[in-house]
């Protein structure tokens, strides 16, 4: 009889005591496990689980989500012409790379290797039109004449330049025809730069993916012109040293009654007769 009584007595005593079932909150970041009745703590907080900054975002914790100063932002390279502005941190590419002088003054250049074009300019004693043909060739496997360096970043290209003229107005006013070295990328870098090295070539420099290389030269031989049998043929080989992968020498042809007022830029001294061809 007794014992019966003592079992209600006990449980009353427990429930009336200083414990109570404790209704834990897990702890966070910044506050440890706590009960939400009785505000006992157990542990320390656990402290923020950072990410680091990113260029659109500031650091945060993974875990509560606060963050801390302010995103980077992007840290953008200057474009060229090649590559498009790229962040130096995360690889982003934004804009695009810089328009090629021959785009932006409209310059046609798409002429093929081994396909011959008419081509129209005048004959040497007055400014009637002759017509002739030009044919630029490239060949990757010309042999490269003794005189020419090799020299590391660089490669050496050839192309075969031919003028035929069997126009009769050539036969009896003679003509007048120009060659022109060219770049695609920076028509002005290419001719302010253009100067005359030891050994007959031309040194130039050419900008890729934003360098400057300034040991490009440019070699070639031509035969003066000759006449067989009421035709003039012109002979140019061409070599150019540049750096490798470079996509940017043209080479053409204009329309000698176009006047060349010295020191003009190809885009000044060309008319729709101009072929031009791009070193691929
Ligand atoms: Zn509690
Ligand atoms: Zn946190
Ligand atoms: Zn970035």
């Amino acid at each position: 009889m007794k014992k019966a009584l003592l079992i209600p007595l006990l449980c009353c005593l427990l429930l009336s005591g200083c414990s109570h079932r404790h209704e834990w909150q897990e702890a966070t970041c910044t506050a440890p496990r706590t009960c939400a009745t009785c505000q006992e703590t157990e542990g320390d907080p656990l402290d923020h689980d950072w990410q680091e900054a990113d260029c659109t975002t500031p650091r945060s914790c993974k875990r509560c989500g606060i963050t801390e100063g302010e995103a980077p932002g992007h840290e953008f390279s200057a474009p060229n012409y090649q590559d498009a502005p790229v962040c130096a941190r995360c690889g982003l590419e934004q804009g695009e790379a810089l328009t090629a002088d021959f785009v932006t003054h409209g310059i046609l250049c798409t002429a093929e290797s081994g396909v011959s074009y008419d081509y129209y300019t005048c004959a040497r004693e007055d400014t009637t039109p002759v017509k002739g043909q030009v044919t630029f060739t490239e060949n990757k496997d010309e042999p490269l004449p003794v005189n020419l360096e090799n020299l590391e970043g660089y490669e050496w290209r050839y192309i075969h330049i031919s003028l035929v003229f069997d126009d009769p107005v050539a036969v009896k006013k003679n003509v007048r025809w120009s060659v022109t070295g060219e770049d695609y990328y920076t028509i002005e870098l290419h001719d302010e730069s253009l100067h005359m090295v030891d050994g007959g070539s031309n040194g130039f420099t050419v900008n890729y993916h934003g360098r400057d290389y300034t040991e490009c030269l440019q070699y070639y031989e031509y035969d003066n012109g000759h006449w067989d049998t009421n035709v003039y043929y012109v002979d140019y080989d061409e070599w150019f040293r540049i750096p490798v992968g470079y996509d940017g020498v043209v080479v053409g042809v204009r329309d000698c009654s176009v006047d060349w007022v010295d020191g003009a830029y190809i885009y000044d001294g060309i008319n729709e007769n101009a072929v031009f061809y791009r070193l691929q």
